[in-house]
């Protein structure tokens, strides 16, 4: 039985396997490598992912979703169409069509995976990770943090140790870990970094930068529309990524806005250095982040034999530059910064189904973990402090114990309050979970003993269990937070059920669409798109009517020829019509 490795990542994914030995990424029919973590529904109500729904993201926002990632383990609801979904929901439809393409590229089923979650991620985003894996129909067989993946996908044979720094820039998450590769084996002895901080942050301050253009150039500013922001930001990305590989990158922008019956474009030259400005700042933050986690695996710059860059965000020759010089070496290259992490989950897949792929792995906890407790101060007794239980980066599955006393005379309750992070002031962490201890016996304070025991095992997952001293009364607590309830083994079925359905209805769709095609195939999206043109037309004054006729003629001789303009054409086309309905009300 194969088992993959999925990278399940906050703007792309990538699902790799490791067949005879060898691991590879595996292509989507299209022959892409890359799976955009974007989720919609057509007008016909066909299931998108990846580039297609990514392409009507501009044009129909309330049926497309993406960055999802960013609400894992959250009861934040996301509409799509008439139907409401939860992060893991959607998320498993991203897996769902990572397993797909698996199974048509290696024309087997494929029921087991490993996945990948940035280091950073709590308890709850690790469970609702799982729960997504489940629902597209996966054994989910390990979760792995992203750098370790990275780390695995070096082939680093040597039998010396070698201290390798991952550092990890991607859309949405910055990582940094320094993992310890000696022979097959991979420790990771720290790990840092910020959930909220990637790609996306840059795209926005650089979209702040055009408007300023704008401004400057117009006298006007931008309309504050959400449409017409999208587009800005979306051409602020192209811009951000065109600036990687050149000092000067151009932007033009159509219909941005208008001044009087004027219509108003964007058309402006950047030079590298000024995108350099703006992020330098966000830059800084995760060098600091580097030294914190050198001080936590007790190293020192010089102790890095390797620096491993994982991430889209690292291609930015800003990144490279900062991370060299503070460093004071160069990062590896040889593998594509977007892939190792898929490739390191697929190899870790196969040593766990047994494939002859020689890598061991040994992960650390990413907080500190502990409860509530109260403490005995100068001043009395201080309730609320934080009493870390298992610290941060200790090497996982780990368990600890620890006893605590009753605080007070005749105390019948002890209150476990779980939280995870760094603060000495137990409510500045994230809460986990609390249950409580009940029913104890009359005893003065101090005189009742609860032993309060971690487990965390391999997948991120803490059990609390506490028992009484002497009387053995237990109360056990699973971490499973934020409003993500496991499933029960019938939600799970219903949710498959729900997946299959969706995914059948799809293949319906498409044999359909098959036998009406008469003379020239057009995509759903292209299609409803055309529709929405025809009915703008009539109220289009003159001159914006033949600007439209002559694009419709473009896109029609562009979907004939199968010309690979017809995509800019159609986001052309997209704009315009947004473009024209704002203007009208
Ligand atoms: P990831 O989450 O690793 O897929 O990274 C996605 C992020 O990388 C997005 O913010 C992209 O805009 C960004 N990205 C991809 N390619 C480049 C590039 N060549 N230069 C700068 N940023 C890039």
């Amino acid at each position: 039985m194969k088992a993959v490795g999925i990278d399940l990542g906050t703007t792309n994914s990538e699902v790799a396997i490791v067949e005879n030995g060898q691991v590879r990424v595996l292509p989507g029919e299209d022959g892409d490598l890359i799976l955009p973590s974007c989720v919609g529904f057509s007008d016909t109500g066909k299931v998108l992912v990846g580039r297609e729904a990514l392409r009507q993201y501009a044009a129909a926002p309330e049926r497309t979703v993406k960055s999802i990632k960013r609400w894992m383990g959250t009861d934040h609801k996301t509409t799509l169409g008439d139907k409401e979904y939860l992060p893991h929901e959607v998320s498993a439809i991203i897996l769902r069509a990572l397993k797909q393409r698996a199974e048509n590229a290696l024309g087997e089923t494929i029921t087991q995976a490993v996945i990948t979650v940035p280091a950073y991620f709590t308890d709850a985003q690790r469970q609702a990770t799982k729960t997504a894996g489940e629902i597209a129909g996966l054994e989910v067989l390990q979760i792995i943090n992203e750098p370790t993946a990275a780390a695995l996908a070096y082939d680093l044979r040597s039998e010396e140790t070698e201290r390798v720094l991952v550092y990890d820039l991607g859309g949405g998450t910055f990582d940094v870990s320094v993992v310890e590769i000696t022979g097959e084996v991979t420790e990771v002895l720290a790990t840092h970094g910020n959930n909220r901080l990637g790609g996306d942050d840059f795209d926005r301050l650089l979209q702040l930068y055009l408007v300023d253009i704008f401004r400057k150039q117009h006298g006007v500013d931008v309309p504050d529309d959400a449409v017409t922001q999208a587009r800005l930001l979306r051409a602020a990305e192209q811009l951000k990524i065109d600036l990687s590989s050149h000092a000067f990158a151009t932007i033009r922008e159509a219909f941005l806005g208008t001044k009087g019956k004027t219509a108003l474009h964007l058309e402006t030259e950047v030079p590298r250095a000024d995108l350099e400005k703006l992020i330098r700042p966000l830059l800084t933050e995760t060098l600091e982040a580097i030294d914190r986690a050198l001080t936590d695996a007790d190293l020192l710059p010089g102790d890095i034999d390797r620096i491993i860059l994982v991430g889209g965000s690292t291609r930015i020759p800003l990144v490279q530059e900062m991370i060299s010089e503070h460093l004071g070496q160069t990062p590896s290259d040889g593998i594509q910064p977007d892939l190792c992490v898929a490739l390191g989950a697929a190899l870790q897949a196969g040593v766990l189904v047994g494939e002859s792929v020689d890598a061991i792995l040994v992960d650390v906890i990413p907080h500190s973990l502990g409860i509530a407790a109260a403490v005995t101060t100068p001043m009395g007794i201080m309730p609320g402090y934080f009493s870390v239980i298992i610290p941060r980066n200790s090497v996982v599955p780990v368990s600890r114990s620890q006893v605590y006393y009753t605080v007070s005379d005749e105390q019948e309750v002890v209150e476990i309050e779980v939280f995870q992070g760094e603060n000495a002031i137990a409510e500045e962490n994230v809460p986990l979970g609390d249950f409580r201890v009940e029913n104890l016996p009359p005893k003065p304070a101090g005189g009742i003993q609860v032993e309060v025991h971690f487990d965390f095992d391999i997948n991120g997952i803490l059990t609390v269990t506490t028992t009484e001293k002497g009387k053995g009364q237990q109360g056990t607590l699973v971490v499973n937070n934020a409003g993500i309830e496991k499933l029960s083994s019938h939600e799970l079925k219903q949710a498959r059920a729900d997946l299959d359905a969706l995914f059948e209805a799809d293949e319906t769709i498409e044999i359909s669409t098959e036998e009406t095609i008469s003379v020239v195939e057009i995509a759903p999206e292209l299609a409803a798109l055309l529709d929405r043109a025809q009915q703008t037309l009539s109220t289009l004054d003159s001159e914006q009517a033949e600007e439209l006729e002559d694009l419709l003629a473009q896109i029609e001789n562009a979907n004939a020829s199968k010309s690979a303009e017809l995509s800019q054409l159609q986001e052309e086309l997209s704009d315009f019509l947004y473009y024209a309905s704002t203007n009208d009300e």
